[in-house]
């Protein structure tokens, strides 16, 4: 069945996702503040609206793929998506924010007489072109259902996670587990390397030990064990390191309204923003390797 979306927000993630939808017969009204990225998406087969609050107007769905939440909340209210969409619009956020702004969202959402889902995604860029996301979604079983064969058509798996903002929890808190992994892999390595243990023979032995984990066998943060890993090609992302930041700031938010102590996760929030801002900006996050040992140390030669 087609049905006409709004999608707002076409950058590196929504581009894309929205072509995807239009390939998949639906009929997509896309908008972005950048001119040049409405084009794009037009060359793949999006219709270019006039503005957000026109392609809401017309819609069964609207689709917001944003930086943040503000520019969520900011979009649904003072810019006047809620009050412009017919009565009971699906309001689809894939964006990744905060807990806190997504039930925010959800309860302005159903305030104004519409339906909402939080759906942020895993995959990045390279699985937002070959439509093999990871959805996982926050909502009523109702708007779970409606939204599912639309998120289908942007992933290869839809998860719901339970109620309003659990789709953002389920996010951060599987970020926050790749962190601190990515960063025990990476000291592990350097540990090895004081040692004069080859890294390849900590590989061969950890892969298949109770060290095994997504950060050594498939991102593996040191060339050479896994070819297909960033560090193989001066760690070009991949998953950039101010995207790690980014939801690291989330899980800490998180984290401070919830009361929770994680004091590893609090860590790896500090030193993936003082990366992120530095040496890190443009790198893999496994490249985080570097900055445990000193720079004359490197083994991988290059500086960051
Ligand atoms: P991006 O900056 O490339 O795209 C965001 C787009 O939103 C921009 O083009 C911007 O112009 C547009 N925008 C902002 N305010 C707007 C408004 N009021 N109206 C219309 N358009 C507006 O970011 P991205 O990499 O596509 O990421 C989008 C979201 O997906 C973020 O929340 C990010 O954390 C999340 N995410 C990104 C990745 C990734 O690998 N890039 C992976 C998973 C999740």
């Amino acid at each position: 069945m087609s049905t006409t979306l709004a999608f707002i927000g076409l950058g590196h993630m929504g581009g894309p996702m929205a072509a995807n939808l239009a390939k998949a017969g639906h009929r997509v009204l896309g908008f972005d503040l950048v001119p040049e990225l409405v084009a794009a998406a037009a060359a793949a087969g999006v219709e270019p609206a006039a503005s957000a609050v026109s392609a809401a107007a017309e819609a069964d769905v609207v689709v917001t793929m944003l930086p943040a939440g503000r520019h969520v909340l900011s979009l649904y209210g003072e810019q006047g998506l809620l009050a412009a969409a017919r009565p009971g619009t699906l309001f689809v956020d894939c964006s990744t924010i905060d807990v806190a702004d997504a039930r925010a969202a959800h309860e302005a959402v159903v305030a104004a007489g519409h339906r909402g889902l939080d759906a942020p995604v895993s995959g990045g860029v390279v699985g937002a072109e070959a439509a093999t996301l990871t959805f996982m979604a926050g909502g009523g079983a109702e708007e779970f259902a409606a939204a599912e064969p639309l998120l289908g058509a942007m992933g290869r798996k839809v998860v719901h996670c339970g109620g309003p903002g659990a789709g953002q929890a389920a996010k951060i808190c599987n970020n926050l587990i790749l962190a601190v992994s990515m960063i025990g892999v990476s000291e592990a390595f350097v540990l090895a390397e004081s040692l004069g243990l080859d890294h390849q023979a900590l590989y061969d032995v950890a892969s298949t030990a109770s060290g095994q984990c997504w950060a050594l066998t498939v991102n593996c943060p040191v060339p050479g064990p896994v070819p297909t890993s960033p560090a193989n090609r001066a760690y070009r992302p991949g998953f950039a390191a101010p995207l790690m930041a980014k939801d690291l700031g989330l899980a800490a938010n998180a984290l401070r309204a919830g009361g929770v102590d994680a004091p590893l996760a609090l860590k790896a929030a500090a030193m993936y923003t003082a990366f992120a801002e530095g040496a890190g900006a443009e790198l893999d996050f496994s490249a985080i390797v570097r900055t445990l040992r000193p720079v004359e140390a490197d083994p991988n030669g290059a500086s960051a």
